[in-house]
């Protein structure tokens, strides 16, 4: 079994890139899978950790507890990483990237249900250039979870998971492929007229990279490398080109080689993320030539991995499964009126001020992911905190509700919405009061170009969703389906127990007959 997570990947890009595609990876996919056109996440916000997380266990991080990238804890006083680990050390490289470890995930994914099933005798492997897109899809009892070492240009894991690097990745870390990639010149893969689904290459609001004035084709990598900003990491450009997708692909092949994968009859699982999708598209945002650039090849990447599946296991045996983390908002410089850029770091300025000459201290301990973690023991009655908040956030532009996230219960904004906000909270790690902005609405750091995500909307929340092979009755699929829907889809096909958070119902019209 191989599950597919492309990073930011907007269901349009399936049909908006169609005529510049390959005949047989994401077309592939389209016409002899089994595809849900209308798969949403169901909760907030939308990033890449809690997505991650959601597709392998079935379930939101209401259950799974990954609230998010970073959140900030009570108990530590300071904000902690998803994945972030200080008991864990790095296992393949000398920087501190590898410390490391799912000890946050709260619920179990398909992988430790697979191992579970089978005595430990499946091979359950996650990669990805992101540490939390190798790491959370695969969990506990995984053989191993592989990432992205921006500092030494290796893929890396953690001594959560073993003591030393398996062979073939000793192996495949030798051919040093991060150098080569980085003294390339970016060039689009087909003629630039062939880019007429984007607007044209030089527009505003798409943010260059270091270095540069201009987002604009060629881009010379050899030399942004040699004048990147002090401190950054020497590889730390891999991850924002498509050649972190090409690297990432390479990094599989040799994983189902190097771990045997579907050579006997347990079944095993390879869980890879592709992470660039999801850089590219921060730095240019979603109408750009450069995340087209970076799907055509990503296209031309699956149809390298179907088919060196289907040489190695045969596609027939492979039971795979697309879909994205997130997707991602069209930018509002583009979109006059109904878009904007909420000012994040005035509003939290003023509302601290606002807050302080009423109680003569600052009430907020911290503020991140939108939402408000006020200080505990608390400073006044939660009840008049939240309307002084509201009262305040009233006349600030962007702002469509605070939502207070201890009594949802009295969520007074649609019910859809709602729902996605309680699907998000999980008591202890999540804040007291979340900002709703309104549709279209971005954070302001995205003015200098780009795009980003999180948000209970559509352009966040639909993604592919796409089953193919072993066991897949193919078709279209317009229902409605759930992100938490695909891990029972999955187990169901496999025979294997649910994922012990799982709160999705299986795609039942995926089942052959
Ligand atoms: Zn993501």
């Amino acid at each position: 079994m191989v599950g597919i997570i492309v990073d930011q990947m907007r269901y349009d890009y399936l049909y908006r890139y169609w005529e510049d595609m390959g005949e047989n990876g994401i077309k592939r996919l389209v016409r002899e899978g089994h595809v849900v056109h209308d798969g949403h996440y169901q909760y907030v916000p939308t990033f890449t950790a809690p997505g991650h997380a959601s597709v392998y266990t079935g379930t939101g991080p209401a259950l799974h507890g990954i609230i998010g990238n970073d959140w900030y804890s009570r108990q530590e006083k300071k904000s902690v990483y998803c994945a972030g680990d200080p008991d864990a050390n790095t296992v393949g490289s000398s920087s501190a990237e590898g410390k490391m470890s799912p000890h946050r995930l709260r619920a179990t994914t398909i992988a430790d249900q697979l191992e579970l099933a089978t005595n430990r005798r499946s091979k359950t492997i996650g990669i990805a250039i992101k540490d939390r897109g190798g790491i959370l899809p695969v969990g506990q009892l995984a053989d191993g979870a592989y990432w992205f070492d921006k500092t030494e240009g290796r893929f890396i894991t953690s001594d959560f998971y073993r003591e030393a690097l398996p062979g073939w990745i000793d192996q495949f870390n030798s051919r040093e492929l991060p150098r080569q990639y980085l003294e390339q010149t970016w060039t689009t893969l087909l003629p630039m007229e062939r880019y007429d689904e984007s607007l044209p290459d030089d527009r505003s609001f798409e943010r260059p990279y270091y270095g540069i004035e201009k987002a604009v084709f060629p881009y010379d990598l050899k030399k942004l490398v040699e004048s990147r900003k002090e401190g950054d990491a020497p590889f730390g450009l891999l991850p924002a080109t498509p050649f972190g997708n090409t690297y990432t692909t390479e990094f599989a092949k040799a994983a189902i080689v190097g771990e045997q994968m579907g050579q006997d009859a347990i079944t095993d699982l390879l869980a890879v993320s592709y992470s660039s999708t999801d850089y590219v598209g921060h730095q240019f945002g979603p109408h750009s030539v450069e995340i087209q650039d970076t799907y055509l090849r990503l296209d031309r990447e699956i149809e390298d991995l179907l088919n060196f599946l289907d040489e190695k296991v045969g596609l027939k045996n492979t039971l795979i499964f697309l879909t994205a983390d997130h997707a991602g908002a069209d930018v509002p410089g583009y979109i006059p009126n109904a878009a904007g850029y909420f000012k994040s770091g005035s509003f939290q300025e003023g509302l601290r001020k606002h807050l302080k000459d009423k109680y003569k201290t600052d009430p907020i301990a911290y503020y991140i992911n939108q939402q408000i973690y006020f200080t505990r023991p608390w400073v006044a009655d939660p009840q008049r905190l939240a309307s002084d908040v509201r009262a305040f956030a009233a006349n600030f532009a962007g702002v469509h509700s605070i939502v207070s996230l201890r009594d949802l219960a009295e969520c007074n904004v649609m019910p859809g919405i709602c729902d996605k906000i309680i699907k998000g909270y999980m008591p202890d790690r999540s804040g007291d009061l979340y900002v709703l902005l309104y549709p279209g609405w971005l954070p302001d750091y995205t003015e200098k170009g780009g795009t980003t995500h999180g948000s209970p909307y559509s352009y966040d929340t639909h993604v592919p969703i796409i089953f193919y092979g072993w066991g897949v009755a193919p078709g279209n699929n317009y229902s409605k389906v759930w992100i938490e829907d695909i891990a029972p889809t999955v187990c169901q096909l496999l025979k294997i127990s649910l994922p012990s958070g799982c709160s999705g119902s299986p795609v039942v019209e995926v089942f052959e007959k």
